[in-house]
């Protein structure tokens, strides 16, 4: 079935059909981290959807060349390194690390590729000399290269494809030398920025002096270099869309290396902005969290994963704590079933029959049919969701009923699995109870052979004290999460 997703480029909802004209490869540019601190939780939304359509693609048979930037050098990065005394590559390398680590954390895939800006100086000079060599860029005489908008649109590029800009209040050949502006304040935007000496050790040499790139043609050159000058699909913040974004397709664009006709990018995707208990995430307010922050709370990656997924990722999402807390509790009644299915598949064939023709397992194999078509009408994840839960009713209905015999628990865990390639939720159960939980698990079994049932019963109330309940099956003990 087909792939539909809302393109900024056309504000409509487009099937996605890749530029390889073979249908398989997909070029997907997602822009990364700035790494001058620990990702926030709004950050992290945006890398979690970029991982919901990485994987939705794979899922759905493309072979994906997934690239993601490392912006390690820009104005915070620069202040940072400044006010720190740290070299620039030390100082970043910290919070490289640490995205890399959080990024595990929420069981997003690692992307194929994860340049950095330091990395393509080379690649970023000669992006901007055939700027200059195509007159759209211009040295100023203090040693920065400039873009220039009103020669670009001369020449016939199209400035504002991704938002709708005011060009009678643009005020022409006005310079901007920061990296983020607003909308109203849309002027020639900054290349190269001369070696200031607020930069310090910070600067490459250039054909226009010593500086350092702008972030916006960092993505431009690393793209372009890694998955050809037009690609699929190119995704980030809507916080992004201007200016980077749009300076991003006036570059590459400008540029002119694109086959005739073609875009620099086909399908530009935007994700919503993220509230925190409603209202925009301050440090003043205390709403302000990092990964690391909810992992302090208690949470863990997949419940903090669970419920980033559950929004749409065009709609605004208020992200809570009550929110965590139903995300966990969904993932609890998910794992049981899953746990229960596991055990049913276990038993294989042979026990159990299911009473009637009816209790086929055809509705639990349905599941990927209305995932599928959920997702595929622009990633509607409610619909997706809907119809796991819907899964799990049924498939506890039927386990309740002892309607499911091993082959049929065996195909709905079949499907889920294919399922959960795309949510990235599911806890294996050989990796859901933890090394500690079983010692003392084994620990009471122990004492209760020993009839020692004083220490059994201290031990259940340790367990119990760390979250863990004893169940007591005819197949022995099991642990439980509360
Ligand atoms: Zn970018």
């Amino acid at each position: 079935m087909a792939f539909r997703l809302f393109n900024t480029l056309s504000r409509t909802v487009q099937e996605f059909v890749p530029v390889d004209g073979a249908g398989r490869n997909v070029g997907l540019y997602c822009c990364g981290p700035t790494v001058y601190d620990f990702a926030h939780i709004g950050n992290w939304r945006t890398f979690v959807f970029g991982d919901l359509v990485r994987r939705y693609l794979e899922f759905k048979g493309y072979r994906v060349n997934h690239v993601m930037n490392i912006t390690d050098v820009d104005d915070k990065i620069i202040d940072r390194v400044r006010e720190t005394k740290s070299p620039l590559g030390e100082f970043t390398a910290r919070f490289e690390a640490a995205f890399f680590e959080d990024l595990k954390t929420l069981n997003c895939r690692l992307p194929h590729h994860t340049p950095h800006a330091t990395g393509h100086i080379p690649e970023i000079l000669a992006l901007i000399g055939k700027l200059v060599e195509r007159g759209l860029a211009y040295r100023t005489p203090e040693g920065s290269v400039y873009f220039s908008i009103e020669k670009y649109r001369a020449g016939g590029g199209q400035y504002g494809q991704l938002v709708k800009l005011n060009f009678d209040q643009m005020r022409v050949g006005e310079r901007v030398a920061n990296d983020e502006y607003a909308k109203e304040a849309a002027a020639d935007f900054a290349l190269w920025k001369a070696r200031t000496a607020g930069d310090g050790e910070v600067s490459w040499p250039s054909p226009w002096g010593p500086g350092r790139p702008g972030w916006h043609i960092e993505c431009s050159a690393m793209s372009m270099k890694l998955l050809g000058p037009s690609f699929d699909l190119h995704l980030g913040g809507e916080d992004l869309m201007f200016p980077h974004h749009e300076d991003e397709i006036a570059q590459s664009e400008g540029a002119a290396l694109q086959p005739p006709g073609q875009p620099f990018v086909k399908y530009w995707l935007h994700g919503a902005h993220l509230l925190v208990e409603g209202k925009k995430m301050s440090k003043s307010l205390g709403n302000f969290f990092t990964l690391r922050d909810l992992l302090a709370k208690g949470f863990t990656g997949r419940e903090i994963r669970g419920l980033l997924l559950r929004a749409h990722y065009r709609e605004t999402f208020n992200f809570t704590l009550d929110g965590l807390q139903d995300a966990r509790v969904s993932l609890l009644r998910l794992d049981d079933c899953l746990s229960k299915l596991r055990e049913v598949a276990a038993q294989g064939s042979a026990t159990q029959q299911p009473p009637g023709p009816a209790a086929g397992s055809e509705a639990l194999a349905a599941l990927t049919e209305q995932f599928t078509a959920a997702l595929d009408e622009d990633l509607n994840i409610s619909g997706a969701w809907g119809a796991v839960f819907e899964w799990v009713r049924e498939a506890n209905r039927r386990l309740a009923e002892n309607a499911l015999n091993g082959p049929q628990a065996a195909a709905a865990l079949a499907a889920w699995d294919k399922v959960d390639a795309v949510l990235g939720v599911g806890a294996p159960a050989e990796i859901a109870v933890p090394p500690e939980i079983n010692a003392l698990l084994e620990a009471r079994q122990a004492a209760r052979r020993a009839k020692d049932f004083s220490r059994a019963d201290a031990l259940r109330g340790e367990l119990k004290a760390k979250g863990w309940l004893i169940e007591d099956t005819p197949k022995g003990a099991r642990v439980k999460r509360v």
